[in-house]
């Protein structure tokens, strides 16, 4: 892995955009490009679009002075990471496959589609191989990361499902700001507030777990069985999606049991050696005011998932708090691990022009 490949990013100037380029700033297997974004901002330098947005001091002067395409033009580079809106994405993503590259994509226009796979690496990294049954469709590939909150609550539930069985979930989201994407709800809108609707949430929170804790076999996904009840809410908190889960488990089982689940862990990708994957995916504090957005969201540099408050429910088995950061792990460094792994597992090779 000694010469780092080239890549390009289109959604360049959203937000998951901005944070994928800085998470890829001197990344030890990828170098950023080409870039590009809607026709309101090609032909400006990547720097003058985000000189509008704030300070990117990660950022070097190759990458700043680097010209923002659309999508039309074409693009050099095999994998292209995609932070497109779900309309855009469905449009597009799919014409730059069969234009022969590697869709590395945030966006949910795919994520159900059942030649695609939706990838959590630490959970799920075997459901790569559905890759194999997009050839008949396309010469490149469509790797799919999950929605920003269902990334915290399936990596909770993970260890769960695999040592007891998933019955019933119930889940209470509080969202942050930054999940809305630019230019996000208005500030008169969310001060002194909390909004309890996000468009398309609840729908993507009760269906994208059961296709990533599914069973790989024979060439495809059979979602696992349990059903999802889901709340969605807009908080003002700046990054961080909270979230208050009640699981039923399949088997009678008590809370310091969980707890041993959840200790014992283990990513199915430690052995790979993946340079965005956290020491610790998973991170229990039995602090019970933890995990706290401001205090919990950037451990293991955003990529740890915090577990709180578990403790005995009295309507299902048990329940907890959990914590995710929406743009790194929840996106942007989602991404950028689903992509790791599909250079570790071969896949850069067998798509791409
Ligand atoms: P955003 O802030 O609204 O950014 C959208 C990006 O797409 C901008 O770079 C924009 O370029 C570009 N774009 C818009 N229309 C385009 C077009 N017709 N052609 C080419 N580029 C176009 O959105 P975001 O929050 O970064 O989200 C990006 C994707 O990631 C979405 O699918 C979202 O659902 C998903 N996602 C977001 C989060 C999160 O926490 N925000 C988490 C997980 C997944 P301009 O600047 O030129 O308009």
């Amino acid at each position: 892995m000694a010469e780092r490949i080239d890549v390009g990013l289109i959604g360049a100037t959203g937000t998951v955009g901005v944070r994928l380029a800085e998470l890829l700033a001197g990344h030890p297997w990828f170098r950023l490009a080409e870039v590009g974004a809607s026709t309101a901002s090609a032909g400006r330098t990547y720097g003058a679009a985000l000189s509008d947005l704030g300070d990117f001091p990660s950022l070097d002067d190759h990458t700043l002075g680097l010209t923002l395409k659309t999508l039309d033009e074409p693009w050099d580079s095999p994998l292209l990471f995609s932070a497109l809106p779900r309309g855009v994405a469905l449009a597009t993503e799919e014409e730059l496959a069969e234009r022969g590259h590697l869709l590395v994509s945030n966006a949910s226009a795919y994520r159900m589609d059942r030649d695609v796979p939706l990838i959590i690496p630490e959970v799920n990294g075997d459901h790569l191989g559905l890759v194999t049954r997009q050839s008949e469709r396309w010469p490149g590939a469509i790797v799919t990361n999950p929605n920003c909150a269902v990334v915290g609550l399936t990596l909770a539930l993970a260890p769960l499902h695999r040592a007891f069985g998933l019955d019933r979930v119930s889940v209470v989201t509080l969202q942050g700001l930054s999940g809305a994407g630019r230019p996000g709800p208005a500030a008169a809108e969310v001060l002194d507030n909390v909004l309890p609707f996000i468009a398309g949430e609840e729908e993507k929170l009760a269906s994208e777990p059961q296709k990533i804790l599914g069973e790989f076999a024979f060439g495809e996904v059979t979602p696992a069985e349990f059903k999802v009840s889901a709340q969605a809410h807009r908080v003002p908190v700046a990054h961080g999606h909270l979230m208050a889960v009640s699981v039923k488990l399949s088997q009678p089982t008590e809370v310091k049991d969980i707890e041993v689940a959840f200790q014992n862990f283990m990513s199915e990708v430690a052995d790979d050696h993946l340079p965005s994957a956290p020491e610790r995916v998973l991170e229990i504090l039995d602090d019970e005011r933890r995990p706290q957005p401001r205090l919990d969201r950037d451990r293991g540099y955003g990529m740890t998932v915090t577990v709180g408050r578990l403790r005995k429910c009295e309507a299902l088995d048990v329940k907890f708090t959990a914590l995710v950061h929406n743009l790194v792990r929840g996106a942007a460094g989602a991404a950028l691990l689903n992509a790791e792994l599909c250079r570790v597992r071969g896949f850069m090779g067998e798509v791409g022009r």
